[in-house]
């Protein structure tokens, strides 16, 4: 029916080599390596060769050119990235503590980010699209938050379907505009694929049982739980259900885990694949992110996910 589109922010990512707290002395750094939430989701989806497109804006820059060319690289159609000719790309810079906590300092309010539009490139690719991944991050933009309106009734008017990854902080969830726009995001996605305490964020339930009926009492047909280190879980409004022991490997970077793991899983699903499938794929592209340094270094194609796979053994359910 067309691609997936995701709308959102891009920024790079500058990491210490050095875990410690903190920058208050001169460290060693890494980077820029591409990143933002809905970037490395779109990335991962175009590694696969599910058709994947972005809206956003970056500055004109060299933060802004990586992630472009990057994305161009991996197959995802960057024609809706708009340039800004007044505001930098954003940035964060970030450092690992000891007890694997981060320390963050982020330039990106003040970003081009911000300044993302409903241009003519932005409806032509939503005008194409088959399905809508809202991340949760991009809600507390009140200019993102107009275009994925957009996007809905349009996507929608097509018979596309939608997906969110409430991925975001519990403080935004309450009252206001963000606990709104969430709320009307839970009512109309088909699939909803929260991490194990988002779960019960975003339902104010205290039970898997309760968080699961309570999705599908809102109209969502699938929900998908990322387990972390413990794999994930699969469950249909229908009651099906399948679950995947994680891959057992060394977490390097866990940064992207649950957006490279959206990213296959949306690609595969809609690919056709059946759920068990879809769910291995999605396992190996959250696994195998956590074993590079940088947001979106890990991604992997089709065949590099089916080598993951292959080489790597799972932890013990
Ligand atoms: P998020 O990044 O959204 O918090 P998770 O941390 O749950 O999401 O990671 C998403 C998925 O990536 C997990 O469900 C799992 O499949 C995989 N994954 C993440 N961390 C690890 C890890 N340390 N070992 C193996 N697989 C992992």
């Amino acid at each position: 029916l067309g691609p997936t589109v995701t709308v959102g922010e891009i920024l790079v990512e500058i990491m210490a080599r050095t875990r410690g707290e903190g920058f208050l002395e001169p460290i060693d750094l890494t980077g820029p390596y591409p990143s933002g939430a809905p970037a490395i989701f779109i990335d991962q989806c175009a590694r696969i060769g599910g058709s994947a497109g972005i809206v956003a804006c970056v500055g004109n820059d060299d933060f802004g050119r990586i992630n472009v060319e990057r994305l161009r690289r991996d197959g995802a159609d960057v024609s809706a990235i708009a340039v800004s000719p007044d505001y930098p790309t954003g940035s964060a810079f970030v450092r690992y503590r000891g007890d694997g906590s981060r320390d963050f300092v982020y330039n990106i309010a003040k970003s081009a980010s911000g300044l993302v539009s409903l241009t003519r490139e932005a409806k032509t690719l939503i005008g194409r699209a088959g399905h809508l991944h809202v991340m949760g991050t991009a809600l507390s933009i009140a200019e993102i938050w107009t275009i994925l309106e957009y996007a809905v009734e349009v996507i929608r008017g097509r018979g596309g379907s939608i997906s969110v990854d409430p991925n975001m902080r519990k403080e935004l969830l309450g009252e206001g505009a963000v606990g709104e726009r969430f709320a009307r995001m839970l009512d109309i996605s088909d699939l909803v694929l929260p991490s194990g305490e988002e779960l019960f964020t975003a339902t104010g339930t205290t039970t898997e049982q309760d968080a699961l009926a309570s999705l599908f009492s809102r109209g969502a047909g699938e929900v998908v739980v990322k387990r972390g280190a413990q794999g994930a879980s699969f469950f249909s409004a229908a009651g099906e259900r399948a679950d995947v022991a994680a891959f057992a490997v060394e977490e390097v970077d866990p940064t992207g885990a649950g957006d490279c793991f959206g990213g296959a899983y949306i690609a595969c699903r809609r690919l056709g694949m059946p759920p068990q499938t879809v769910l291995d794929y999605a396992n190996a592209a959250g696994a195998r992110n956590v074993t590079r340094l940088g947001p979106m270094e890990g991604a992997g194609t089709r065949a590099e996910l089916d080598r993951f796979m292959a080489d790597t053994p799972r932890r013990p359910a």
